[in-house]
């Protein structure tokens, strides 16, 4: 039986037997983010930065 997750981002379907994912391992973050573990689940390192809403600061760019 194949197991299917979605990128909780983009919501892509992920073949978890076959194709490469991410997942957080720091606790805090899941009890603060996911409520279940499947929500842990993301196609790419960008999605999961979107997710916790990682910025880029730039301080020459900064008014
Ligand atoms: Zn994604």
């Amino acid at each position: 039986m194949l197991k299917n997750k979605e990128c909780s981002y983009c919501n892509v379907h992920i073949n978890t037997e076959l194709e490469e994912y991410f997942i957080c391992q720091d606790n805090f973050i899941q009890t603060k983010y996911f409520d279940t573990e499947d929500e842990n689940t993301f196609c790419s390192q960008e999605c999961f930065c979107n997710y916790v809403q990682l910025e880029q600061i730039d301080p020459l760019n900064e008014e």
